[in-house]
């Protein structure tokens, strides 16, 4: 049987290795705050003390951290991954990092007789604890045959969308399609409220028909209910818009759109308000406007 490794166990990586766990894979996990890993092990999988160590138990290394200094850090970093990695082994990284550095990164793992696909998701926590996650893959087909089993234990939207690479650019994509639809939703709810309609049914009203959207249906209640707890924090976010932006400087794209709501989210972050979730996208037209949304609810 193929043993499996995991690194990264927060809001997502916790998720998903618990869905492979469940799904009967042998699992040894890591994270770098240990104590997130004690129910995964209670419920069956192995702890790693290091990432080297999780990479000498396992024949496929995925892994979910934050940032494109993050996957470095694990990899390549003291007792990173690649010390301890088996011949032939596959390293998964389903976090969201930049694609020149994904191109970098699997080169040196080449060197060690590593392979490397770049698998990023979307979903949202809800996905990642549901198994039902969107994978964009980028590299070999081969060895995504190779990793088809685990990647069907946490996504049900598995496509394979070029060579290696293109799954962070896809990503990219798909984060200028949130952020853009999360300032719609934003500015829908300001005029419901500043109108004084009834957000609930505002929503129920339109969310079936043309507008609707999964920003709108997961994320508007919790606008609604002034809930700002993170399904994707604002500092996260704002590091997929540097990336999303730094590809677009690259390729000379102009994207108005995601530019405003990358500044809006630095007014927020200078506010402290980075650990909130992205849909507090509001706040920042809230405090333009002086009108909160959902205040005269509840
Ligand atoms: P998170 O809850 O903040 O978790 C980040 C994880 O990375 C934690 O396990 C953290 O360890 C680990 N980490 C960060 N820096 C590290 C380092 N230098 N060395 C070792 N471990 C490190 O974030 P998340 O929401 O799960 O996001 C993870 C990735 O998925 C990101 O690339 C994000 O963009 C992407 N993503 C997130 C969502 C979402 O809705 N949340 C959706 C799609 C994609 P500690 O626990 O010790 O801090």
């Amino acid at each position: 049987m193929t043993d499996i490794g995991f690194i990264g166990l927060g809001i997502m990586g916790h998720g998903m290795a618990t869905n492979l766990v469940k799904a009967g894979f042998s699992v040894t996990v890591w994270n770098r705050t240990q104590s997130k890993a004690d129910d995964i092990i209670e419920a069956g999988a192995i702890r790693g003390q290091t990432p080297a160590d999780v990479a000498r138990e396992a024949d496929i290394v995925m892994i979910c951290v934050s940032d494109t200094p993050d996957v470095e850090a694990v990899v390549f970093g003291p007792d990173g991954v690649i010390e301890g990695v088996r011949p032939d082994s596959l390293i998964i990284d389903h976090s969201t990092i930049s694609p020149q550095a994904t191109q970098r990164f699997a080169s040196i793992a080449a060197d060690h007789g590593t392979h490397w696909i770049d698998a990023p998701i979307s979903g949202g926590s809800e996905g990642a604890v549901n198994g039902t996650l969107t994978i964009m893959i980028g590299g070999d087909e081969e060895q995504i045959q190779r990793s088809r089993a685990y990647l069907d234990a946490i996504g049900t939207t598995i496509t394979h969308v070029g060579p290696l690479g293109s799954g962070q650019l896809v990503k990219a994509v798909n984060q200028i399609l949130v952020v853009v639809t999360q300032l719609a939703v934003s500015e829908a709810l300001l005029l419901a409220e500043a109108g004084g309609l009834d957000l609930d049914s505002t929503l129920r009203a339109v969310e079936g028909g043309a507008a609707g959207s999964w920003m709108l249906s997961n994320r508007g209640p919790q606008m609604i209910d002034r809930d700002w707890r993170p399904g994707f924090t604002i500092d996260l976010q704002q590091k997929d818009l540097r990336i999303v932006l730094e590809a677009a400087d690259e390729l000379g794209v102009p994207l108005p759109g995601t530019a405003i709501v990358f500044q809006m989210f630095r007014a927020l972050q200078q506010q402290g308000l980075g650990g909130d979730g992205n849909h507090a996208l509001v706040k920042a037209l809230e405090r333009m406007s002086g009108i909160e949304v959902g205040s005269r609810d509840g």
